[in-house]
Formats: structure tokens, C-alpha cells, sequence
């Protein structure tokens, strides 16, 4: 590895970087409005969890509401700013698409995203008695985790009840190990191949920051005769993402987090086109063809492709600030944010492994000096974000470091128990911040470090 940069190694590729006006586009908070001591902005590397606002969102947020005042139910169709709301998605669609490694008939903008694992589970898992389990992780996000858990429970009508207490076959890290191993998965589903239904897996893990190797378990995935499933939370807007190449079944993905649509803003997902549903599509009047769907007719006509998978109209709210984020990535072109965000990313790994608080060591349970290990694994396997554990291992002491950051001025978050999550984000976040952010770290550590010797 090479040594890390000095402050003026930072600020000059600040200096020198053709992608520095992107973070203009972007309100960046005040560091005492996140709850910091300390005056000036915030440094935001919490991107991953919550995207900034753009100031081109807060100017098309403002558009739709002076439309909603003066045009209401006619801005459907005619919309001051040619965004009529019965096509909000139009504009949107090509974007992400291309986004996504997608056409535009495999993409739908609907929903929340647990709302649509719901939605295509319940059309695509089909189990038989030969053919019923779903493998998923253990650490899943939570929501994964319980959304996909209570499918099997629909079937009772075919599962007996051991067979639907045995449904999820879920995948843990080796003993001593923080990140699943492709090999491991692959010989889960070697061993349980004829019986599996589904894999479902995240593109990139929100826990430790690890990216998964989508086309080569998507390959054994086909190979065994299930369907492969994506969970793209924390993939989209992050890294490149080639759903077609990759030859993925469905998808699913949130847009508030590095698409900075804004809070609990709209969702989306994706269906190879293809993809047969065995009759088995849960329908709604937006699912239906636009060219029939306001002659209000009893007969369900569906939407070729997966907006026929859609329920309700479009939120238009949660939409439309996606358009400012979109309309950037697009400008900068994503393969250079890309570009950019792997040397963000690397920087702040180089500034961390230079700490004198960094180990690459297991903690051991009584230790009692404050350190942290960095679980998220070394490129090119993740995206933006790097999972920070915080020694000493017990309860109670990442909080304490975590306050301090955020006194500070560093926004990060906690995964509790044990784990800093850190995202600096291409679109908004700069080199001099990363360093800072590092600085803070190491000043937090060091506080820890006098408690514990006070035996606090
Ligand atoms: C953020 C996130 C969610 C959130 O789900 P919502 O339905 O949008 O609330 C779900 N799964 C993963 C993996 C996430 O990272």
C-alpha cells in the first residue's frame, strides 16, 4: 500500500478534480444541526444510509407543489414544467435503466422496497415439494430478513410444517470471519441444489460494506435450477450494476440512499424480461396499460415487461428529486464517479491503516485498548463504504466513540453493537474531508483510550 497523502496532498486533489462541482449541486448540513459542538458543515459520510438534498430537487420539489396549487388534479395531464404526474416515471425510467445494466422494460419506479421483495416473492416464489427452500443471509438487513422469512408461511397448502421450518437456509461467515466467501455460498447450493427455489442475496452487504459476486453466483444459481434475487439498497448509485450481463432474475432497490431521492422516497425493481409468473402477478390499475388503463374496464390488460408488475400511481413527491440526482450522474457520466469514488474510498482505507489505532487482528475479549479493524473487504469487493469495528469489543464503548465523532462533526452512523459505518460519497464528499474524518477518528480513540485507563 502506498504511504497515505498529507492534508496538502488532500486538498490538492480536491484542487485538481474535474468532478469537484458535483458537490456544489448538493445542501450540505451544518455540523451543529447534526448534533456536532463544533461550527462549520457537517462532514456527511452517511450518504449510504440517508442521500443529501440537491438544491435542483428542492427546486423541482418546490415546482411540483406551485403545480399542485395552481393546476391540482390537472397537473396529471398538464403540468406547468412538462412533468405531467400520470408519466412522472417517464423521464426517470431511461436513467435508471441504464443505471441498473437494464432495458427499460425490465424496470419499474414503484413502492418501497420491502414492499416490492413482498411484491415479487410472492409472485415468483412458487414452491413445490421438491423445490421450496430460499437461501438468504443470516446478517440480512432486518427487513429482508423477516419479509423473506414469512413467505414459506403462505404455503401451507403445499409445505408440510417441517418443510416450512426448514424454508430458509441461511448462509453465515466461518467461525472467526465477518464476510461470507463466495466458495461457501457456492457449495450451499452445490449441496442443497434440487431442493432450492431462490437465492437471494444483497449486491453489497449494509453491515460490512461487502460487494458480492453477482454473475458468478447467479451462474451456479441457474446452473442448480433456481432463480437468482438481488437486494441493491446499497448497490445502486454506488457501483456498477450490470442486472442483464449478470443475467439476474428480479431486483429490487431503494433511491434515498445513494440516489438522494429523499426520506422513505419511492423504490424500485427489476424483472428479466422473460421471466414468466406462472399467472401469479399480484395486478393494480398503474400495472395496467397505459392505453387502456382510464378506460376503467374490468378486464386486467397488463403493461408489457415489469411495470406491469406496478400497483398504485406514482408518488410523485418521492419521485421527481431523484430526477436532480439522476440529471447529475448523468452530466458526470457514473464510470467516472465510479472512478473517483474507488480513489475517495481508497484514500480514506490508506488514512485508516496509517492510524496507530488500526489492527488487523480479532480483538481479544479483555483487551483493554482502544483500536478499530476495518471488516468491510479490500477492493475491488465494495463499494463506498468501509464498516469500522471498535475495539475494545464490549457494549457500550463504539457508542461513546461514535458521540464523539459526532461532536466532532463527523456524521457516520452505528450498527450496533460494535461497528462504524463510514461512506464518503462521490457525489458530494471531498478528499480534505476524508482526511479530517480520519483525524477525528483518531481523536475519539484517543479520548476512549483515557476512559478505559480510568477504568471507565
Ligand atoms: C435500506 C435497506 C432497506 C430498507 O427498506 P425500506 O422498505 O425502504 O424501508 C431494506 N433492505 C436493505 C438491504 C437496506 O439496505
Amino acid at each position: 500500500m502506498t504511504p497515505p497523502p498529507t492534508k496538502e496532498q488532500l486538498a490538492q486533489l480536491d484542487a485538481e478534480d474535474p468532478l469537484k462541482w458535483t458537490r456544489d449541486e448538493f445542501e450540505i448540513p451544518d455540523a451543529r444541526a447534526s448534533g456536532a459542538k463544533v461550527d462549520g458543515k457537517a462532514i456527511y459520510f452517511c450518504g449510504n444510509s440517508l442521500g443529501l438534498l440537491s438544491k435542483k430537487a428542492r427546486e423541482h420539489v418546490l415546482e411540483e407543489l406551485d403545480t399542485w396549487s395552481t393546476s391540482a388534479v390537472f397537473g396529471h395531464f398538464n403540468h406547468k414544467y412538462q412533468r405531467p404526474w400520470k408519466y412522472v416515471d417517464r423521464p426517470l425510467t431511461p436513467h435508471l435503466a441504464r443505471l441498473v445494466g437494464a432495458k427499460e422494460s425490465e424496470v419499474s419506479h414503484s413502492a418501497t422496497l420491502t414492499g416490492n421483495i413482498h411484491n415479487l416473492f410472492t409472485t415468483f416464489y412458487k414452491p413445490t415439494q421438491k423445490r421450496w427452500k430460499i437461501v438468504i443471509e443470516k446478517g440480512a438487513f432486518p427487513s429482508d430478513w423477516y419479509a423473506i422469512y414469512s413467505h414459506p408461511n403462505l404455503h401451507s397448502d403445499v409445505l408440510s410444517p417441517e418443510q416450512i421450518k426448514d424454508a430458509i437456509i441461511p448462509l453465515s461467515p466461518r467461525e472467526g470471519e465477518e464476510t461470507l466467501r463466495t466458495e461457501d455460498i457456492l457449495d450451499v447450493l452445490d449441496k442443497n441444489g434440487d431442493e432450492i427455489a431462490i437465492v437471494w442475496l444483497p449486491l453489497i452487504q449494509y453491515y460490512t460494506g461487502q460487494l458480492f459476486d453477482a454473475p458468478t453466483l447467479s451462474k451456479k444459481t441457474h446452473d442448480i435450477g433456481a432463480l437468482f434475487g438481488l437486494d441493491m439498497a446499497h448497490g445502486v448509485g454506488n457501483v456498477k450494476v450490470e442486472l442483464d450481463k449478470w443475467n439476474v432474475d428480479f431486483a429490487v432497490w431503494c433511491t434515498y440512499k445513494y440516489l438522494n431521492s429523499g426520506p422513505g422516497a419511492v423504490g424500485g425493481f427489476f424483472i428479466r424480461d422473460g421471466l414468466q409468473d406462472n399467472n401469479r402477478r399480484l395486478a393494480g390499475w398503474w400495472g395496467n396499460d397505459e392505453k387502456s388503463r382510464f378506460e376503467m374496464k374490468a378486464e386486467f390488460e397488463p403493461t408489457p415487461g415489469a411495470k406491469g408488475y406496478q400497483h398504485s400511481c406514482t408518488n410523485v413527491l418521492g419521485s421527481i428529486p431523484l430526477l436532480a440526482t439522476l440529471d447529475i450522474i448523468d452530466k458526470a457520466g457514473f464510470d467516472n464517479l465510479r472512478a473517483k469514488a474507488i480513489r475517495l474510498t481508497g484514500t480514506l482505507e490508506s488514512l485508516l491503516r496509517a492510524s496507530k489505532y488500526y489492527t488487523d487482528k480479532e480483538p481479544s475479549p479483555n483487551d483493554n485498548k482502544a483500536g478499530f479493524r476495518i471488516l468491510t473487504p479490500e477492493a475491488p469487493w465494495r463499494g463506498t463504504q468501509l464498516s469500522l469495528e471498535i475495539h475494545p469489543r464490549r457494549e457500550g464503548i463504539m457508542p461513546r466513540v461514535f458521540e464523539r465523532m459526532l461532536d466532532a462533526g463527523l456524521v457516520g452512523d452505528e450498527r450496533k453493537p460494535y461497528v462504524i459505518r463510514l461512506s464518503p460519497v462521490v457525489l458530494y464528499n471531498t478528499f480534505t474531508e476524508v482526511g479530517k474524518a480520519v483525524e477525528i477518528l483518531n481523536a475519539a480513540l484517543a479520548a476512549e483510550d483515557e476512559e478505559l485507563a480510568k477504568g471507565n
